[in-house]
């Protein structure tokens, strides 16, 4: 009677797979079978399972002080956390997207977000502008804000959606730039769809756009070269709030602190989630620029009464838990160990080249997607059989349609690398 997240896929029908135990790069099942973590859980335990001193933080915590509410007051942790978070915030001190708002998951962070950027635009006389953009195969988690702004066409046609969202046209194109290692070359252009979207729409009713940097839950999906900035240019030119979403791109992911310092392209909001306290306890938090901060909270057009909070935003043990894994990242260097394993990374995938089926594979940081021709009779039917076969041998991977998704513990040595290669590889070969 466990209502496992639901897929209403009839092909896949999920086969509960019961880990009991996790550390390192490593889970074990209730079998006692080791299963190298390929995918950070669900790309969230960047500094690797177990750690002990998150876990000591978070009891330490919850025996000093389980739960306080977030409302009319506060607890020092929360700000703690806040401060050590804003000094580390996307971009460094020139973004100044250093004013922190705790949710409690990746959906609650978007949602957060593009409240935020409703109201800003509301509170500085814009309130026509009520309108968000999202981007085809964009993921922003299963909020209806979230869904609504995102790419899976699917959900959109099942649930309604927030009256006037509507969507850029998406990046991905194997055909033109498959196999290519960084960021695809061609593109940039795509960035324009904004100004259709504008003239179609007009500016004056258009509060935000969002994004994900590199659209990951989707297929990791590279933005090719320009691409970003194009839509910072456009976005400004209409008055228009840029949000990244990067939920899965935060805390070292691409091997830069976020992808907002990857690409040097500043947004006005950023959510976070998963790697924000290493998977350990659910927390989000939005980054806004401190002007949407300043005019909302303190602006003269504070009057509007608006609330928004929730019972869990600033949690004392997830904030402990946060306080731990950031000094862990920091201590161990992890935001950056992404980039000095991306080489290594990047030709141990791309190694992959040639095996049947592959049509296009991508790198970015820690981050690989590599994608396989659809069987016409099954689609997704040849990744997920993979998938299966790669977990009977010991290696968690992560699919989506036909694409794989890899996206190991930033923690992860050459050898473990290896080991994913080749495991992968010998499903691939036997498996078309
Ligand atoms: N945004 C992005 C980019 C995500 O990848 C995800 C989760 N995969 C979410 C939002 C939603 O996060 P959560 O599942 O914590 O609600």
């Amino acid at each position: 009677n466990y209502w496992m997240p639901f897929t209403a896929n009839r092909q896949f029908k999920a086969v509960p797979r019961l880990l009991a135990s996790a550390e390192g790069m490593y889970y074990t099942d209730v079998d006692g079978n080791k299963i190298l973590d390929g995918t950070s859980g669900l790309w969230c335990v960047n500094a690797g399972h177990g750690r002990k001193r998150i876990a000591d933080a978070v009891a330490r915590q919850l025996t000093t002080m389980d739960y306080a509410p977030s409302f009319q007051m506060g607890h020092p942790i929360a700000f703690d956390f806040a401060e050590k978070l804003g000094e580390r915030a996307p971009g460094g001190p020139d973004a100044k997207l250093d004013r922190i708002f705790f949710t409690g998951s990746g959906s609650e962070s978007v949602d957060t977000a593009l409240k935020i950027a409703i109201a800003y635009q509301r509170a500085i006389g814009q309130g026509t502008r009520t309108r968000v953009i999202g981007r085809e195969r964009g993921y922003h988690g299963v909020g209806f804000g979230g869904i609504s702004v995102g790419g899976l066409v699917n959900n959109r046609r099942v649930f309604p959606m927030l009256p006037g969202t509507d969507h850029l046209r998406h990046t991905h194109n194997p055909e033109r730039n498959s196999f290519v290692k960084g960021l695809p070359a061609h593109g940039a252009e795509l960035a324009d769809d904004l100004e259709r979207l504008v003239a179609l729409h007009g500016a004056e009713t258009i509060a935000a756009v969002i994004v994900e940097p590199v659209a990951g839950s989707t297929g990791v999906l590279l933005p090719p070269q320009g691409y970003l900035e194009r839509l910072r240019a456009i976005a400004d030119r209409h008055g228009i709030l840029l949000i990244f979403d990067e939920v899965i791109t935060g805390f070292g992911r691409l091997g830069a602190p976020f992808a907002v310092d990857y690409f040097g392209v500043v947004p006005d909001l950023v959510t976070t989630a998963k790697g924000l306290t290493n998977g350990a306890i659910p927390m989000g938090a939005v980054f806004s620029s401190r002007h949407i901060h300043d005019a909302l909270m303190h602006g003269p057009e504070n009057q509007i009464e608006l609330f928004h909070g929730y019972t869990y935003s600033g949690h004392p043990a997830a904030c402990a838990a946060g306080l731990a894994t950031l000094e862990i990242y920091e201590e161990e260097g992890l935001l950056s160990r992404g980039a000095e394993l991306a080489p290594y990374w990047q030709d141990a995938i791309h190694s992959l080249n040639g095996l049947p089926n592959i049509i296009d594979i991508r790198t970015i940081g820690l981050v690989a997607g590599i994608e396989l021709s659809s069987r016409k009779d099954a689609p997704g039917a040849r990744a997920y059989e993979i998938f299966t076969d790669c977990f009977k041998k010991g290696l968690l991977i992560r699919v989506t349609g036909d694409i794989i998704a890899l996206s190991p513990p930033l923690i992860v040595e050459r050898g473990e690398i290896d080991t994913i290669v080749s495991v992968l590889g010998e499903s691939i070969r036997r498996i078309s």
